[in-house]
């Protein structure tokens, strides 16, 4: 039996006029997520896109993990495809759906006749479909407000698809429509949250990670690449920038206050990522702060890393409570990664008593302390590597 993907769209059904351009960019991110499972074919037609796989071998069942991650889709069916015929419809529902209904207590059928020449309206197709079903799997009943199963009957243009209970997708904005942006990426829970959130907003993501060696060691930098990774199979690829941290960090703990250590640190980060974010021609800054999660992520640190940033900078779990970001780094199977233990810059020469409520008076004339800091920073920006982190390798 002929099988396709049939995919909803959701926001994108608000953009009017620039909607093609919308579901353009969302079909080239699926056929890049795609890539290496075989040949699809997509076709878009009133508020649904098909994926037509061009031959028998290819893995559906991965081919719908990868698409329920990929933004701008909120439900996707596997369907059968049938000829337009009321019989062939009636057979190949109970036929493709057999597992299910052999299972299942209670059921309706949910018909959607877009060709209007069909001979038989929605509620004739419901009739004959349900009234197939009811005589062939003996233990099902209809319910028509609560059902464990919805068989869906589409009578399109070319052909009618029959489909089961259709599974969530990502939601979210196809990422590509919302511009670039470069995010300030750790090795914690915090960062690929924020870097995951931004891309369901329709965000390409840059990112920069801070390393110190040898503070740090190889492994957090391979932590990021894996964390990246999994943001990938919904962003799509990410490039990486890691830049050497190690001389910045040092010349912070030579020559400014203890007290002011993080704030400083954090504002050359920003002052770094800055420069790399014009590059890449990214239009803001993403980070994972969190309001007073720490004492560096208080109203008034905040100010005074902003004033460095030079591009406006999204803190898109700013009013979430850690458990709140953990529910979400669970589901985006990052969790496991992000919790090794491996040092990060930022608690490399930690401060006991950080102040909680700096100025950015105060926070120049802390920064002001550091010889050549020009230089040092030229130096960050030009020790820059750059990987490149694919969805699927
Ligand atoms: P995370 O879980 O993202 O590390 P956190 O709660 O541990 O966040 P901090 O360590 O204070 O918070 O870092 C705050 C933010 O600064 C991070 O979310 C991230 O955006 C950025 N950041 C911290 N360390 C680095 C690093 N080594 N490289 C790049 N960005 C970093
Ligand atoms: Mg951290």
């Amino acid at each position: 039996m002929k099988e396709i993907i049939l995919l909803k769209d959701g926001e994108l059904a608000l953009k009017g006029l620039n909607r093609s351009t919308f579901e353009d960019m969302l079909i080239k991110n699926m056929r890049d997520r795609l890539k290496g499972l075989g040949e699809f074919k997509f076709v878009k037609s009133q508020s649904t896109i098909t994926a037509e796989p061009q031959s028998e071998d290819i893995d559906l069942d991965e081919a719908v993990l990868r698409i329920q991650k990929v933004f701008g889709i909120v439900g996707i069916s596997r369907a059968a495809v049938c000829e337009k015929d009321i019989h062939k419809i009636t057979h190949t529902a109970c036929e493709y759906l057999a597992d299910e209904l052999m299972f299942a207590k209670t059921f309706k059928v949910k018909a959607k006749r877009s060709d209007k020449k069909f001979p038989f309206d929605s509620p004739a197709i419901c009739d004959e479909v349900g009234g197939a079903i009811l005589s062939k799997f003996r233990n099902i009943k209809v319910d028509v407000h609560n059902p464990e199963i919805t068989v869906t009957v589409e009578v399109r243009d070319r052909f009618a698809y029959i489909h089961g209970t259709q599974l969530k997708g990502a939601g979210g904005m196809p990422t590509g429509t919302g511009g670039r942006a470069c995010v300030l990426i750790s090795g914690g829970i915090d960062s690929p949250v924020a870097a995951y959130m931004m891309s369901k907003r329709g965000v390409k993501l840059t990112a920069v990670h801070f390393a110190s060696p040898p503070y740090t060691s190889e492994l957090a930098e391979q932590k990021v690449h894996e964390l990246l990774g999994k943001v990938a199979q919904y962003s799509g690829r990410i490039n990486l920038f890691t830049v050497r941290f190690t001389e910045l960090q040092e010349a912070i703990r030579d020559f400014c206050p203890e007290e002011m250590f993080t704030v400083t640190m954090r504002r050359m980060m920003m002052k770094v990522a800055s420069r790399i974010a014009s590059w890449q021609g990214c239009d803001a800054l993403i980070t994972g702060e969190s309001l007073g999660q720490v004492a560096s992520q208080t109203i008034n640190a905040l100010k005074c890393t902003d004033e460095c940033a030079g591009l406006p900078v999204f803190r898109p779990v700013i009013g979430m409570d850690k458990s709140e970001i953990v529910e979400i780094s669970r589901k985006i199977d990052a969790f496991d990664i992000s919790i090794r233990p491996y040092e990060d810059c930022c608690t490399v020469f930690t401060p006991r008593h950080p102040r909680t409520r700096p100025t950015p008076e105060y926070a120049r004339e802390i920064e002001a302390l550091i010889p050549d800091e020009d230089k040092l920073l030229e130096e960050a920006v030009s020790s820059a590597k750059l990987k490149i982190i694919e969805a699927y390798e």
